[in-house]
């Protein structure tokens, strides 16, 4: 009997076929616990970015917890670590002088920032400005808010009444974005959320032009906009943010994942200036929103150590040089009899995207060759729309990365 009710998981499935209980991991491989090694083709779900077993995280962790593991952060409360990490990610940060709200992960990050920019409009006079609009396939965690923008029907079936006043629009196009602003009227527009590259739902990558296109639009209507990075950010991109890399200059990042390379969780809010102001302005008065864990102390020591290694050994760069090697690497793949195209070419995300006509015939298909991949040592998985995911940790080499290709050819082989 399977007691652990896994996340986003078909439990008569798992109950029927058992568990595959991982055990432990060293640079991108992980081992499972009959000893059978896996290379981790997608860094677990894209945050291993600095690797497995990494001693300085586990040390900085270690010596946090014995000297205070946490402590509430509410009002004028903080924590040496936490106060640090805000001035460290502010350095870092697409936009000038930023501050740092944090959570726990990207779920509560995307709920934190549906609430701040709906309360940043009513302190400035326009709680009409309540419309949060998103793109179709996108995916924003699956806490509240982030269920109700989702842009895929998969996460919302048999829920009843979502969060109102949310709108979806084509994923690749702005004029869309724009035409879908003004029929609502910009004056009951709050925000536009959007992935630089959209993750779960495919890994599709923004057409050229696009998102600086729908920055425009947004700033020409004063719309804002918020890039939702909790994939992109820490350095997958090929810089700290894509934001940066594509000079975005948003008005809020949502973040997690590769901020602690997953050794612990913890996410977060970036604002710039524009949305932190009415909050901090004299007589704002308390904002009743935040978490228990809010910055939590040992999460964010950990965070300054994966960001020491970010940092030391150059990553987001290394992730800029690996995005045509793993293009590259990939490409022979698009040939394949089961697949119809490779998505790769910006930063360290990839997807192979599986035949549709072989999934229309079978959508049990991406599983199989899953399950075949997993037989041949590479763990990988399914995506929105039936790719497979293909985003390793930042520090891959030229071997896993050709560990990766054979295996995934081979399990497409197996299935095909
Ligand atoms: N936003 C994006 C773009 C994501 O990819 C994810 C998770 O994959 C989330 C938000 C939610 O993050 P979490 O799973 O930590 O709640």
């Amino acid at each position: 009997m399977v007691r652990f009710w896994h996340p986003v998981a078909d439990m008569h499935a798992v109950s029927a076929t058992g568990e595959l209980v991982l055990d432990r991991a060293e640079g991108v491989h992980v081992w499972d616990e009959s000893g059978k090694r896996y290379l981790d083709a997608t860094a677990a779900l894209w945050y291993c970015n600095v690797g497995y077993g990494r001693p300085e995280i586990a040390d900085a962790a270690a010596a946090q917890l014995r000297r205070l593991p946490a402590y509430s952060h509410y009002g004028d409360l903080s924590s040496r670590p936490t106060t640090d990490l805000a001035e460290r990610i502010a350095q870092i940060a697409p936009m000038d002088d930023a501050v740092v709200f944090f959570t726990s992960g990207g779920g509560e990050a995307v709920e934190t920032a549906v609430k701040l920019v709906r309360r940043y409009w009513s302190l400035r006079g326009e709680p009409r400005r309540t419309i949060v609009v998103s793109r179709e396939r996108a995916y924003h965690g699956l806490a509240g808010y982030g269920t109700s923008i989702v842009g895929t029907d998969t996460f919302t079936v048999g829920l009843g009444p979502l969060a109102g006043d949310t709108l979806r629009v084509p994923w690749d196009d702005a004029d869309a974005l724009a035409a879908a602003i003004d029929e609502a009227g910009p004056e009951r527009v709050a925000a536009f959320f959007c992935e630089p590259i959209v993750g779960a739902g495919g890994v599709l990558l923004p057409p050229p032009g696009y998102l600086e296109a729908a920055r425009r639009v947004c700033r020409e209507r004063g719309v804002l906009f918020v890039a939702d990075e909790v994939i992109c950010g820490f350095g997958r991109v090929g810089d700290w943010f894509a934001s940066t890399r594509f000079g975005l200059d948003p008005d809020l990042v949502t973040f997690a994942k590769g901020v602690t390379s997953g050794y612990l969780p913890l996410g977060g809010v970036i604002a710039g200036a524009r949305v932190r102001e009415p909050f901090w302005a004299e007589g704002a008065g308390i904002w009743a929103h935040g978490y228990t864990y809010s910055g939590h102390a040992t999460a964010t020591a950990a965070a300054h150590a994966n960001l020491d290694i970010l940092e030391r050994e150059s990553l987001p760069a290394r992730a800029a040089a690996l995005e045509a090697e793993l293009a590259k690497a990939l490409e022979p793949l698009a040939s394949h009899p089961l697949v119809s195209e490779v998505r790769a070419g910006l930063g360290v995300v990839a997807a192979v995207q599986i035949l549709p006509e072989a999934l229309a015939d079978d959508p049990s298909v991406t599983g199989r060759v899953v399950l075949a991949a997993r037989e041949r040592g590479i763990l990988t998985r399914g995506l929105g729309g039936g790719g497979l995911q293909v985003s390793p940790a930042l520090v891959i080499d030229e071997a896993a990365l050709g560990e990766l290709v054979e295996g995934l050819r081979g399990a497409l082989d197996d299935v095909a």
